[in-house]
């Protein structure tokens, strides 16, 4: 491991189950996304890019490691 690994650590990237506000579907999204997530059946935000974490729009129902 470099010195460079050693100061700065990874952030816990996982994927997250999220439930759609709007129509209750469930979807599993990364937990860093990069782009707006939108929900796959009736288009509702469920997940915005803030830089790092994603800020989750729905609810989260399960968190996969
Ligand atoms: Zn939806």
């Amino acid at each position: 491991m470099s010195d460079w690994e050693k100061l700065i650590p990874r952030p816990p990237s996982r994927f997250l189950r999220v439930k759609c506000s709007d129509c209750g579907n469930e979807q599993i999204i990364f937990s860093h996304v990069t782009n707006v997530v939108h929900c796959n059946v009736c288009g509702e935000v469920i997940a915005e890019p803030t830089g790092g974490k994603a800020a989750i729009k729905g609810e989260i129902v399960a968190v996969l490691e």
